[in-house]
């Protein structure tokens, strides 16, 4: 999310109402902006100044108006809708945006071993781990070609694919360590030939709870 932690430093403020920063730097000036109602007027500011010494006639370099210049030139469209609620509806459309941007992995809890068995039919007893562990399998490859190593994929009920591995058999099990925790569902432990198209070689369920 956005910090308020710090407001941008006046030297930033002034580089950036010159046109003279980066674009990477003025994106984060702009998205302190647009919801810092101080640094608007900081920035304000430095502009009056700007226009100040360009009608004085010094010769002050033209400058690419930056996306921050577009930006206030927005707001200044907006009359007569006060600029705070103005700046609120776009700091809600930022936010909006920040939050459709995935989270970072959740962090694990722990480590949770699953042994999962080859069964015969359909009766097998579900096999559940915790949500949100990093889960240490062991899959049972006995009675399946025997590879150097195997691709193992977990999916979800539907088919996506939320962790891809390859991993190297011990004996007739394969370890593998699925270090990305799973949220609560249903999955499928898939084991495939290691190379393309990774024809399914046996799948497992997996409950997650
Ligand atoms: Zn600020």
């Amino acid at each position: 999310m956005i910090t308020f932690e710090s407001h941008i430093e006046p030297e930033q403020l002034e580089l950036y109402a010159m046109g003279r920063m980066s674009e990477e730097q003025s994106v984060r000036v702009e998205e302190h902006l647009l919801l810092c109602a101080d640094c608007q007027d900081q920035l304000q500011e430095f502009d009056d100044f700007l226009q100040a010494l360009r009608h004085a006639a010094v010769k002050v370099p033209t400058v690419q108006p930056s996306l921050g210049a577009r930006i206030r030139e927005f707001f200044h469209s907006l009359v007569p809708v006060r600029p705070t609620y103005a700046l609120g509806a776009v700091a809600a459309g930022v936010l909006a945006i920040v939050m459709l941007v995935p989270r970072p992995e959740q962090q694990a809890l722990g480590t949770y071993a699953v042994n999962l068995e080859s069964t015969r039919g359909d009766n097998g007893i579900g096999v559940t781990a915790p949500a949100n562990y990093r889960l240490q399998l062991s899959l049972d490859l006995r009675g399946i070609a025997e590879r150097e190593n195997y691709s193992v994929t977990i999916a979800t009920a539907s088919g996506d694919s939320v962790f891809t591995t390859r991993a190297t058999p011990a004996g007739a099990r394969l370890p593998v360590l699925a270090d990305r925790p799973l949220r609560p569902g249903e999955y499928w432990v898939r084991v495939s030939e290691p190379a393309a198209p990774h024809a399914l070689l046996r799948e497992f369920s997996l409950t997650v709870k």
